[in-house]
């Protein structure tokens, strides 16, 4: 089969979809595009010389197609991807086909891969390659699609890669890639934890793996890699390994062990991204970067917005927008690192388990306050662990909630508590992403303080 076939199906016209359908088109690629819904991108795909459609699918679509490119909301068990397979259609992501268009010349591809600290590592890791004088960029789930810009003027990208583009892989093998930690989360999609993990393990086909040491669930991943392992901890390094000594980030893999900044340095605070950035520190040097341009970048980050960002303080209560924290296992980060929270939280769980969370965590909850369509999971398994919780409920399904949150929630608070919106679930029951969440919150909450004050 060629690299890209001359009669393609792009499923999705979204931002990726609709870069992919332009990409192939200009290539001179017969292209079906569909959508379930008609939109103004469908209609100027058409204008354009694609065939399109949209609506229920009609596997006749398929008909004399070689190649389905699949947006990351068609999951393995969609009818598409499911008629594909049957009829033997090779399917793939954008991602994929990126990688499948490098021209010679392009870009090394870093990649950065797990359940949470994606974002984060790979913004990390872009301006570690920048201090290091390198021509680079922030790409993947972040900024213009891969497809458009893996050729432009780069030598090494940092690449976002979810486990959805991963899972539609097959030829994609960045020179490096980690795998930042593994906890459930997204398992309607894949069917099973199994499935989920093995589907981040793709990014280590190029050879060279990233590993968090301290994760169980990624450290078993790597026991099946061919790839050279290259591991980090938050512990005192092995030689071979990135580590925490004495409070510095250490270089172990050479022969001596290398201090490249003390952790306090670290932006956001929080172990959590003391690891990712080791992470990126390993993918960096992977491109040669040197250890005090690791350090300069680490130094002169700034922290992606909504995640942990402490945007007001009033009466001693710290109000913070973690609205990216989207599964238990950020929250979890989160709630770790404050001492006495009124948890504001809820949304779409997709599956996932919040008991464990619920039960690691409870003890620091001065209250809690829930809101979107799984609540009531989230009441139940407070109700388990800590019965005596005050906990508000709250109906209603739109940025108006959140003006209610934030007076239940300065009602709970207590000074010296942090209000903590970490909600451990998505947010598109609600809002339209999880930055309408956090800004829909951080306004309320900025509404309701000014009210205060005057
Ligand atoms: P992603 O791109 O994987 O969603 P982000 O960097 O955007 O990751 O962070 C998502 C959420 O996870 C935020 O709430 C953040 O505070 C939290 N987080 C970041 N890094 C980690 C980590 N290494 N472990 C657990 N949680 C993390």
């Amino acid at each position: 089969m060629a690299a890209i076939a001359s009669s393609v199906l792009v499923a999705g016209a979204r931002v990726a979809g609709t870069a992919c359908a332009e990409v192939l088109l200009d290539r001179g690629a017969a292209v079906t595009v569909y959508d379930r819904d008609d939109s103004e991108r469908l209609q100027a795909l058409a204008a354009r010389g694609a065939r399109t459609a949209h609506g229920d699918f009609d596997p006749a679509l398929l008909d004399g197609i070689e190649q389905v490119l699949l947006s990351p909301g068609f999951a393995p068990h969609h009818p598409i991807a499911a008629a594909a397979r049957a009829a033997g259609i090779e399917t793939f992501s954008e991602p994929e086909l990126a990688w499948r268009l490098r021209e010679s010349g392009a870009a090394i591809w870093l990649a950065v891969t797990g359940t949470n600290g994606k974002t984060t590592t790979t913004t990390m890791l872009a301006a570690m390659l920048k201090a290091g004088g390198l021509r680079t960029a922030a790409l993947g789930n972040i900024g213009v699609p891969l497809v458009q810009a893996a050729n432009g003027p780069y030598d090494a990208i940092a690449v976002e890669l979810s486990s959805y583009q991963l899972h539609w892989s097959s030829e994609l093998a960045p020179t490096a890639g980690v795998v930042l930690n593994l906890a459930p989360d997204h398992l309607d999609w894949h069917g099973s934890f199994d499935a989920y993990a093995e589907a981040k393990a793709a990014v280590w086909r190029g050879g060279q793996a990233v590993v968090n040491l301290d994760d169980p669930a990624v450290v078993a991943l790597a026991k099946h890699t061919e790839a050279h392992v290259t591991g980090f901890t938050l512990n005192q390094p092995d030689p071979g390994q990135f580590g925490v000594a004495l409070g510095y980030l250490v270089d172990f893999t050479g022969a001596e062990p290398v201090q490249i900044c003390s952790v306090d340095l670290v932006r956001p605070a929080g172990w959590h991204n003391v690891a990712n950035a080791l992470a990126a520190a390993a993918l960096a040097r992977q491109a040669g970067v040197s250890h005090a341009d690791i350090a300069e970048a680490i130094r002169t980050y700034v922290p992606e917005p909504h995640r942990n960002v402490a945007f007001a303080e009033h009466g001693g209560v710290t109000w913070v927008d973690d609205s990216k924290a989207t599964n238990p296992h950020a929250a979890a980060a989160a709630l770790a690192a404050y001492d006495s929270v009124v948890w504001v939280a809820g949304g779409q769980l997709k599956g996932v388990d919040v008991d464990g969370l619920v039960a690691d965590y409870a003890h620091k909850m001065r209250a809690a306050v829930l809101i979107g369509q799984d609540r009531a999971e989230i009441a139940e398994a407070l109700a388990r662990h800590a019965p005596d919780l005050p906990v508000a409920v709250l109906d209603g399904g739109d940025d108006a909630v959140m003006t209610d949150v934030a007076a239940r929630a300065a009602q709970y608070a207590r000074p010296g508590d942090t209000v903590l919106l970490s909600p451990a679930a998505a947010s598109y029951d609600m809002f339209r992403s999880y930055a309408h969440r956090g800004d829909a919150f951080a306004d309320a909450v900025r509404e309701l303080l000014g009210e205060v004050d005057g």
